[in-house]
């Protein structure tokens, strides 16, 4: 077979360690009654082993060129094919279909990782969990805590519908092309019977936290005033002249939830 030449434009590295791979495979533990689902299998280094495991495997690839290659694999019969963006892919319908929660797992394309998982969020109550492998800083900033520089807008959101576990950090060596970045793979579960913080409405949470994060520097009486007067941040224990960074998901949570029991309206938010 003639040689693949990766595209940068889809952030094609692939996983050449094989030790890596056996880790990451054995994390993932993919069971025979499980929905499978690997966002950009490339040149197969996950593919392969997980479908030594199970009997089916759903695939998303953008790069009609690697999909050709998966035809020529032993266990090419046992994957569902699907040649499209993962960013934009129907994953609700793909449920309706299988009518059981859905584990997502890949060794994301680094340029698309945080749309895609923020487009996973929209629909977290069809998956069971996701096992990823990331640029370094954007699971830093999925993990962060108040006070840390990574702390933001994606910590809060990730933190809110899941509990997050870094595995394994990988070195550039294992991928080829060796990428510029190091990297980690993570497990996101979201939270079913116990979930640690609560919103009415996601939406205004995420308004918030975006407007509060535009300008980091910014303190919350001036990125927040349009919203939260001053009596009313302080009413609610939140200091008006502490920076978004210091402000804990429980209080996004709050300032949310004050929001829509008030009533307030906000014209970008479409509750
Ligand atoms: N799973 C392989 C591995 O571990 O070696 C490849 C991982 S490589 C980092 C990312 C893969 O995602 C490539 O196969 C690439 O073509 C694919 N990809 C890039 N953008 C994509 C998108 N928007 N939707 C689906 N697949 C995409």
């Amino acid at each position: 077979m003639r040689k693949h030449i990766p595209l940068k434009k889809f952030s094609q590295n692939f996983l050449i360690d094989s030790s890596i791979v056996k880790k990451i495979v054995e994390f993932i533990n993919p069971q025979l009654n499980e929905i499978l689902v690997e966002i950009g299998p490339g040149l197969a280094a996950l593919t392969r082993p997980v479908c030594n495991l199970i009997d089916e495997l759903i695939v998303i690839e953008i790069d009609k060129y690697l999909l050709e290659r998966l035809k020529k694999c032993s266990f090419y019969s046992k994957l569902i094919i699907f040649y499209q963006d993962a960013v934009k892919f129907n994953y609700l319908k793909l449920f309706n279909k299988k009518d059981r929660l859905i584990r997502v797992f890949g060794n994301l394309p680094y340029h698309v990782a945080t749309s895609l998982i923020l487009n996973l969020f929209k629909n977290i109550k069809i998956i069971k969990d996701m096992n990823f492998m990331l640029q370094k800083e954007v699971a830093e900033r999925l993990v962060a805590l108040p006070g840390s520089k990574s702390y933001g807008r994606l910590s809060i959101i990730a933190q809110y519908y899941c509990n997050i576990k870094i595995l394994l950090d990988v070195s550039p060596k294992c991928f080829r092309p060796v990428p510029k970045v190091d990297s980690i793979f993570l497990n996101l579960t979201p939270y079913t019977n116990f979930y640690p913080y609560f919103t009415h409405n996601v939406k205004v949470l995420s308004y918030i936290t975006n407007l509060a994060f535009q300008k980091r520097r910014k303190i919350l009486k001036n990125s927040l005033g349009k919203l939260f007067s001053e009596k009313v941040l302080t009413t609610l224990n939140i200091n008006p002249q502490e920076r978004p960074e210091n402000i804990s998901i429980l209080q996004y949570c709050q300032l949310s939830n004050y929001i829509i029991e008030n009533n307030i309206y906000c014209k970008s938010i479409s509750i």
